[in-house]
């Protein structure tokens, strides 16, 4: 099969997120599983021309926003994947990807910017139809509808568009003249057509609209994002689409994230030979400072990385902190995010360097060492589309405790709900209360060394491999294109 991926961040080139992880490995694994790969990207100055031997190649002449427009590609193959950038100064060198690294500000014009973007990629389609197009997330999901009304005169069979949805919540809002720009007529755009969203456009919802099949990230919130509450207003479209809407479950680099080969980490260890585990906590303990104050090996550390907002619960876990104070418990913390957590967390590590350690920023390496030094994992999620730092951790011996909620629910087993088949501890309320209780019974959990090795040994155990996901899009792409 010939794919076309359309996606704005994807490993190695750009990441901001798990997206990048995910398109990355799935473009390169449809390659190992022998199909052939274009992947589209905006041509962010972020990514490095020099180090993957981007080149200039085709120019593509259309009429934009009233204007004749020509966009140079730049291409290169890497590890078999065909990348095309869409090389556009204006749009994509700026000091952040989505936010202004100074401000931390989302740029006003990204509607703009991912509109430009996603016309690209359609032109650059409808030159050379694949089989199958796959659009991720907001950035892209006018592709579909792109091909299919602005572009279809040129297209002679009607290509199968797929859009995965990695997060609900960034659905791209914009002014309906962006629309417009991009190419759609303004007798297209009505109360209730499939651009129009309360008056305005909405780019993921026109690309659910346009799609022949949309999934999302874990089975779990397939349907929670056919509630009200976790539905961000795309509920009702979403329950439209109900017999179209898939969830297959993210799979982890299992390459880059493997405890027996990992080079970022002190030691390596596997599920039967777990003494490397520990030199990889005495590493962390260092790293963190904890060890001038004793009592180490014994104090069970508590990893959190991701993101510093609202969604990962980091409401949740400042409520809960006045309390953990007391406790027993380290914390190794890694993340960048909303400036309010970021102060939070820094005071708190000021005032508290005994029990947290806190690193704001980004850095790839220290997420392997946490993910291997730390003895638990917590991701008090209010929603969680998958999550992958809970599948890094359950691969790492860490224990994750996290709240039931999209494929956090998905891929940890509660240990008190499931004795004999935990791998995990898993809550339920988005309050610290459910957290600390949670917490306590892990913690308690832990010091029995005997009940600690089984669940760790049952989480390494766990396949999460991307490969497992990679079959599942080729099954559902067979599905549409009748091959
Ligand atoms: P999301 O996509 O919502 O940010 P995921 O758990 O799906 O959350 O993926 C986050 C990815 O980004 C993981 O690979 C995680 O290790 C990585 N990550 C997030 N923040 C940081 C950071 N500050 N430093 C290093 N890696 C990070």
């Amino acid at each position: 099969m010939r794919i076309t991926m359309v996606a704005a961040e994807a490993t190695p080139f750009v990441k901001v997120g798990g997206l990048a992880d995910v398109v990355g490995s799935l473009a390169r694994l449809f390659v190992q599983l022998e199909h052939e790969v274009e992947l589209i990207l905006p041509g962010f100055s972020q990514i490095s021309r020099e180090k993957y031997g981007f080149a200039d190649a085709e120019l593509l002449p259309f009429r934009y926003a009233g204007r004749e427009v020509n966009v140079r590609m730049q291409r290169a193959k890497h590890e078999g994947v065909d990348v095309a950038l869409v090389h556009e100064p204006d749009a994509f060198e700026r000091s952040g990807v989505y936010d202004d690294a100074t401000t931390k500000d989302g740029y006003s014009d990204n509607p703009d910017r991912f509109a430009f973007f996603a016309r690209v990629a359609a032109e650059v389609i409808a030159n050379r139809p694949p089989d199958v197009v796959h659009c991720h997330d907001a950035h892209a999901a006018l592709v579909p509808a792109l091909l299919h009304w602005v572009l279809a005169w040129r297209i002679h069979q009607r290509i199968p568009c797929v859009l995965t949805i990695h997060n609900l919540a960034y659905s791209m809002p914009a002014r309906k003249e962006v629309l417009f720009d991009v190419g759609f007529e303004k007798h297209d755009f009505f109360p209730m057509s499939p651009l129009e969203y309360y008056g305005h456009a909405n780019f993921l919802k026109t690309g659910i609209a346009f799609s022949d099949a949309v999934t999302t990230v874990s089975e779990r919130y397939a349907h929670e994002i056919q509630t009200e509450e976790f539905g961000a207003g795309l509920d009702g479209v979403l329950r439209s689409k109900r017999e179209s809407l898939h969830g297959i479950l993210n799979g982890i680099d299992t390459t880059e994230w493997d405890p027996a080969k990992d080079p970022l980490i002190p030691a390596r260890f596997d599920a039967r030979r777990l003494e490397g585990k520990q030199k990889c906590k005495a590493e962390l303990i260092q790293a963190a400072g904890f060890d001038k104050y004793g009592g180490n090996g014994n104090v069970p550390i508590v990893g959190m990385v991701g993101r510093l907002v609202d969604q990962k619960g980091l409401d949740i876990f400042a409520a809960a902190v006045p309390h953990l104070l007391d406790w027993n418990v380290r914390f190794a913390i890694l993340g960048t995010g909303q400036e309010k957590y970021h102060h939070f967390l820094s005071d708190l590590s000021r005032a508290r360097p005994d029990k947290f350690a806190v690193y704001l920023g980004f850095n790839n390496e220290l997420a392997h060492r946490i993910e291997a030094g730390s003895d638990l994992f917590l991701m008090p999620s209010r929603f969680e589309p998958c999550g992958l730092n809970q599948m890094y951790s359950l691969r790492y011996g860490t224990i994750p405790i996290v709240r039931r909620v999209g494929g956090l629910a998905d891929t940890v087993i509660d240990h008190e709900e499931s004795r004999g088949r935990g791998t995990g501890f898993v809550f339920d309320a988005p309050t610290k209360d459910a957290l600390l209780k949670k917490m306590w019974t892990s913690i308690h959990t832990w010091h029995d060394p005997n009940e600690r090795t089984r669940i760790i040994q049952r989480g390494m155990m766990q396949d999460f491999s991307a490969e497992r996901s990679a079959r599942r899009y080729l099954e559902l792409f067979r599905g549409l294109t009748g091959g």
